[in-house]
C-alpha cells in the first residue's frame, strides 16, 4: 500500500477561499497583532509566514518586536493596551518567549474574545464543555479541518494521539473524542508503557511528540490514517544548509498507511490557516 498525501497546503487553499468570502461580509477589516520577543531565528520565520498570511487574505496586521531583555510587566503593559484597542482583533504572542517570562500568565491577560491562539484558560475549558464554536487551537484546530476535507470517518474509530501537550495533544484528544467527531481516543505520552502497541490497534494516529520520525511502519496497522503534526530539525550533511525538517512520523510509514500527512506541507500550513480563521471568528464575534 502507499498512502494518499494528506496534503495541508491544498487543504489551506481551500479554507482560504472561504475566510476571503467571510472577510467581505465583515463591517470592518480584520486585524491582528502579533508580540515577538527576543530573536529567534526560526520565530521570526514563523511570524513572516503569519503576516504574509494575513496580506494574502487582506487582514491587517500589526508586528511589536521587543528586545529579548523585556520584563514581563512591559509585557503585560503592551497586552493590556492590545486589548482596551477596539480596532483590534486578535492578539498572538509567538512562542517561545525568553526564559525569564512566564509564558502562562502572559497568556491569562488576554482578552479570551481576542485569543487567536486559543491557550486561555477560558477557551480550552469551553472545548471540555464540548462548545466548539469559539477560539480553538490552531494546530489541533487544522488537523480536524484536514480530517474532515479528507471526509475521514471518524465516527466510532480507534484514534490514538501521541503527546498531550496543552497546545497539541490535549484540545486535539478532547477534539477527536467531540460529538460530532465521535473518535474512542487513547492519549499515549512518555510515561506510556507501550506506545507501539497502543498505536497497533489504532485506525486514526495522530503524531505530536516533537521525536524525529519516531513512528515507524511497525507502529501502523495496516490502512491506518496518519497525522504528523512534528516539526523537528534534523542534521543532514546532503542539504547545503545542514539540516531538512522531519516530522514524527518516519517517511515509510507510507507503505502502511492508507493516508498520510507531509512534513512541510501538511499540519504547518494548516495551522497558520486556522490562525487566519480564528482572526476572522474573532472579528465576526466582536462585531456582531
Ligand atoms: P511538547 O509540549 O514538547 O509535548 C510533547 C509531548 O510528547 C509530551 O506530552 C510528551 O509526554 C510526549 N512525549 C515525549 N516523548 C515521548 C515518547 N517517547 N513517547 C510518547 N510520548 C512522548 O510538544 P508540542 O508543543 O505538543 O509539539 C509536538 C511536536 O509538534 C513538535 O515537533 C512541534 O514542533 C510540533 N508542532 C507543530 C506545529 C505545526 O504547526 N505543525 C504546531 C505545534 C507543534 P509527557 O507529557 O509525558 O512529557
Amino acid at each position: 500500500m502507499t498512502a494518499i498525501r494528506l496534503d495541508g497546503k491544498a487543504c489551506a487553499a481551500d479554507l482560504e477561499e472561504r475566510l476571503k468570502d467571510r472577510i467581505s461580509k465583515c463591517n470592518v477589516q480584520p486585524h491582528l497583532a502579533v508580540i515577538i520577543v527576543g530573536d529567534d531565528p526560526a520565530s521570526h520565520v514563523y511570524v513572516r509566514n503569519k503576516i504574509k498570511s494575513c496580506e494574502r487574505l487582506g487582514i491587517k496586521s500589526t508586528h511589536i518586536e521587543l528586545p529579548a531583555d523585556t520584563s514581563q510587566e512591559e509585557v503585560a503593559k503592551e497586552i493590556q493596551n492590545l486589548n482596551d484597542d477596539d480596532t483590534l482583533h486578535g492578539i498572538l504572542i509567538q512562542s517561545p518567549l525568553p526564559s525569564h517570562m512566564d509564558e502562562g500568565s502572559l497568556t491569562d491577560l488576554i482578552d479570551p474574545s481576542k485569543d487567536v491562539d486559543g491557550f486561555h484558560p477560558v477557551n480550552l475549558g469551553r472545548i471540555v464543555q464540548g462548545r466548539l464554536d469559539g477560539m480553538i487551537p490552531c494546530t489541533p484546530a487544522g488537523v480536524m479541518e484536514m480530517l474532515r476535507w479528507a471526509k475521514v470517518e471518524m465516527s466510532g474509530k480507534k484514534a490514538v494521539v501521541i503527546g498531550r501537550s496543552f497546545n497539541v495533544g490535549m484540545p486535539q484528544a478532547l477534539l477527536l473524542a467531540s460529538k460530532g467527531a465521535d473518535a474512542t481516543v487513547t492519549i499515549v505520552h512518555s510515561r506510556t508503557n507501550d506506545a507501539k502497541e497502543e498505536c497497533l490497534a489504532a485506525d486514526i494516529v495522530i503524531a505530536a511528540v516533537g521525536r524525529p520520525e519516531m513512528v515507524t511502519k511497525d507502529w501502523i496497522k495496516p490502512g491506518a490514517i496518519v497525522v504528523d503534526v512534528g516539526i523537528n530539525r534534523v542534521e543532514d550533511v546532503n542539504q547545503e544548509r545542514g539540516w531538512r525538517l522531519a516530522g514524527d512520523v518516519h517517511p515509510e510509514v507510507k507503505e502502511m498507511a492508507s493516508l498520510l500527512s507531509p512534513v512541510p506541507g501538511g499540519v504547518g500550513p494548516m495551522t497558520v490557516a486556522m490562525l487566519m480563521s480564528n482572526t476572522v471568528l474573532a472579528t465576526e464575534i466582536q462585531h456582531q
